[in-house]
């Protein structure tokens, strides 16, 4: 096991790894950013490196200064988190090359991956069923592009291989729009992601996104610990997840897990990775495969009682995976809040300081926050600022205690989208369960 691992990350998830990695005896480094030397898990690591100035180009992503810190700490490996580096596969080259482990895929799967033709081209050989599409990048030749879309059928999506984040898509709902289209996709996505590459998918009109939580390790060995239902979304951004999907049966969860262990192994992938697939009509339709822990992965903890983090840290070191699928159990139902410092109504960021912070607390209640009372927020990064989860035998206790827990929770100082949950939490439609990725959008006058 590794003596030292480097978090190159910040706010909850450097703290989350923070924990997962003292549990095990492993000691930590922190390397923050000039803004963010007061962060709480720099304050509470073994040891901390300034790595650069606020702006993360110049800190978090910021290769040759995370690398030289592992080398002057001494460190063993490290965690990348989400964002920033972690899905960047000349990352994971060079820190394997500078004699460190990367906690994660390897660089290769990696890059597959961030290639959405190559990675859907794998997925497809592996037996994960794919939306209907181009079956690779489109051409430029307008009729070749018309035939695509006409077998398609409209409406269809036109898709940047290299895109991410909900960038670089544009739907099309007929012939007279389509060759423009591709064109306007490809000019954009040359800009964004310096790779012309588009492909054509279906469009779903309103499905929900499903996705599987996976572990897979250097021995051959991979489970699945069931799906989370992640369709509350706006601008393609998860807002609140739960696990299991209300709907699924135990057969499909089973089948479709079934269907991505055996792709984990094809690919020979290691690590925690997420199968990320939109579900209409009962069927599932694979998009992307995050090849990180993710944010919402603790609704997946809740119900398995799998430490991802933990398992993500033994699998890095060569260890094999601590659980089989036989001992995977999907108990009860937990809901995740992603609590942002913003203004509930017009999503504005609110950075500041923290006058109060007071995190609610109970059975079946969690909250991952660096929070802490006069604390400052600072306003170059990402505006979530924690997460609330609760577990339940049940939906309903789930919902019941998050929103007792948001009641509780107090954050002062700074505005939040608190009030969001709870008005979420409060609709008739959330508490059925089961609504598409469209439907937050539509209530909120979006779309
Ligand atoms: P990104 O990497 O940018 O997140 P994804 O491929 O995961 O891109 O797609 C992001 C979102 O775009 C999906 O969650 C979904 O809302 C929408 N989307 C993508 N492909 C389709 C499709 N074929 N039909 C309908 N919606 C789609």
């Amino acid at each position: 096991m590794f003596e030292k691992v480097l978090i190159a990350n910040r706010g909850e998830i450097a703290l989350r790894i923070l924990r997962a990695c003292r549990e095990m005896g492993i000691e930590t480094v922190a390397v923050h950013s000039k803004a963010d030397a007061e962060l709480k898990h720099v304050l509470l690591a073994d040891e901390s490196v300034c790595i650069g100035p606020a702006p993360s180009s110049e800190s978090y992503l910021n290769m040759p200064a995370i690398i030289a810190s592992a080398e002057v700490t001494n460190a063993d490996a490290i965690h990348p988190g989400y964002g920033f580096l972690s899905e960047n596969a000349d990352f994971a080259e060079r820190v394997e090359q500078s004699g460190f482990t990367f906690i994660g895929p390897r660089a290769e799967t990696i890059r597959m991956m961030g290639d959405k033709v190559e990675a859907i081209k794998a997925m497809k050989a592996a037996g994960i069923p794919c939306v209907p599409g181009s079956d690779g990048p489109l051409s430029t030749d307008p009729d070749e592009i018309r035939a695509t879309a006409e077998r398609i059928g409209y409406p269809v999506i036109i898709k940047a291989a290299g895109g991410g984040g909900g960038r670089g898509m544009r739907v099309v709902r007929s012939a007279d729009e389509v060759v423009d289209a591709v064109r306007l996709t490809k000019t954009e996505a040359r800009q964004a992601f310096g790779n012309d590459m588009v492909y054509m998918e279906k469009f779903l009109e309103t499905p929900r996104h499903i996705e599987i939580q996976v572990l897979s390790d250097k021995h051959g060995n991979a489970i699945h610990l069931g799906e989370r239902d992640c369709s509350l979304q706006r601008r393609h951004q998860k807002v609140m997840e739960e696990a299991p999907a209300p709907g699924i049966s135990e057969e499909q969860r089973n089948a479709i897990g079934a269907v991505c262990v055996e792709a984990c192994k094809r690919i020979g992938y290691h690590g925690a990775g997420t199968f990320e697939f939109l579900y209409e009509n009962g069927e599932f339709y694979f998009i992307e495969m995050n090849t990180r822990v993710q944010v919402e992965h603790p609704v997946t903890e809740m119900v398995t009682g799998v430490d991802i983090v933990r398992e993500q840290i033994r699998i890095a070191a060569g260890l094999p995976l601590s659980y089989t699928q036989d001992d995977i159990k999907v108990r009860g139902h937990a809901l995740e809040c992603r609590i942002n410092a913003e203004n509930a109504k017009t999503f504005i960021p609110s950075p500041g300081k923290v006058r109060e912070f007071h995190a609610p607390g109970g059975l079946g209640v969690r909250v991952e926050s660096h929070l802490y009372d006069g604390y400052t927020v600072p306003p170059h990064y990402d505006s979530m600022i924690g997460k609330l989860i609760t577990w339940g035998d049940d939906r309903q206790t789930a919902i019941a205690r998050a929103k007792m827990a948001l009641r509780e929770l107090v954050i002062e100082g700074i505005s939040t989208n608190i009030e969001l949950h709870q008005d979420l939490l409060d609709d008739p439609v959330v508490n059925k369960g089961g609504m598409d990725i469209h439907y937050l959008e539509h209530k909120l006058g979006l779309a």
